[in-house]
């Protein structure tokens, strides 16, 4: 049998020669992101984006976010704006998206916005993907490293255990931050279209007006409206108090008890540390086969919100 993680290489000069190599030629690769990990590919090579699509089993009306390692790089593809600047500023490199304007001539692959006038653009900020970008000189489109609607991987071995020997990964270990980027709207109504760590609060003081969650991520007010993502395949029950012994118990907090099936997101209640625990936990509770997942309350405020998000999202 073939070994899962033979396909997981460590960051060197060797390597990253290899890596550039493989992107060069319109191959995808999973690298390191401070947010979550990724799939690579060139965001200007039809090759690249359709074998993203495939191996991800991605429907082609969901876009990918391309990143790029600066400003110059980015200019060159899409239209930016004051309001752009000012948030870029504060927070780039960093765990934020922006959807801007492309420019009518682009090599950016279409399919890769799913022919829409607009782009999400990402600067990341791990020094893995950063050395990378600014070798290759051409920005990456890098959705999730993880099967459409699926948990998205925080460390190589999840990347393996997802897509097996289909792709080679970098390894830089567990990422930092543990849930997607935060996706703000630059174009016409500004709105946040995914929560993150970046919080609308901070992006409010930024930009010195309020700034509004675009509908289907009004979480509290109409989880309905949500569709199924980032999920274990198993159903989840949340708001739990406590837990029968036969199923997975996530906690976050001291007050519960520790127990063969819980697994607690912080005892010291930091919600950092738990975004940071969330998916991987999913991933061993699925791993080790319990057929329910109960949650206890999060504190819905600072990345809280995100987690909330997560869950209520992997719940449907
Ligand atoms: P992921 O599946 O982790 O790559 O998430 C990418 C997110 O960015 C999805 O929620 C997309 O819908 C969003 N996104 C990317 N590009 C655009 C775009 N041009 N317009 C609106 N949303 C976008
Ligand atoms: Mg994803």
């Amino acid at each position: 049998m073939q070994n899962i993680y033979s396909n997981i290489i460590n960051f060197n000069s060797n390597n990253l020669q290899k890596i550039i190599r493989i992107l060069k030629k319109g191959g995808i690769i999973g690298l390191p992101t401070e947010t979550v990990y990724g799939l690579a590919g060139s965001a200007y090579s039809a090759k690249a984006i359709n074998r993203i699509y495939k191996v991800k089993n991605r429907p082609n009306k969901n876009p990918l976010i391309i990143h790029y390692y600066n400003l110059k790089q980015a200019e060159k593809d899409v239209i930016l704006n004051e309001k752009f600047y000012k948030i870029y500023n504060k927070l780039s490199p960093g765990p934020i998206t922006y959807i801007v304007k492309k420019k009518i001539k682009t090599n950016i692959c279409p399919k890769a916005c799913s022919k829409l006038k607009t782009v999400g653009i990402r600067f990341p900020k791990n020094k893995i993907i950063r050395q990378i970008l600014k070798t290759i000189k051409f920005p990456l489109a890098m959705p999730s490293a993880n099967k459409s609607s699926s948990i998205s991987s925080v460390s190589p071995i999840d990347v393996s255990e997802e897509f097996k020997n289909k792709v080679i990964v970098v390894n830089g270990g567990y990422s930092k931050i543990g849930i997607e980027s935060t996706v703000i709207n630059l174009v016409g109504k500004i709105s946040i279209l995914r929560p993150g760590k970046i919080t609308p609060n901070q992006l409010e003081k930024i930009l010195k007006h309020k700034i509004n969650f675009a509908m289907s991520s009004k979480i509290l007010r109409s989880p309905g409206l949500l569709k199924k993502h980032y999920s274990p395949n198993i159903p989840i029950l949340l708001n739990q108090k406590k837990c029968p012994k036969k199923h997975a118990f996530i906690t976050f907090g001291k007050k519960y008890p520790v127990t063969r099936n819980s697994f607690n997101l912080s005892r010291k209640s930091n919600l950092n540390e738990a975004a940071k625990n969330l998916y991987k936990f999913f991933r061993i509770i699925k791993n080790q086969k319990y057929k329910k997942i109960y949650i206890s309350p999060i504190p819905n405020k600072g990345i809280g919100y995100a987690i909330n998000d997560r869950i209520i999202r992997a719940a449907k």
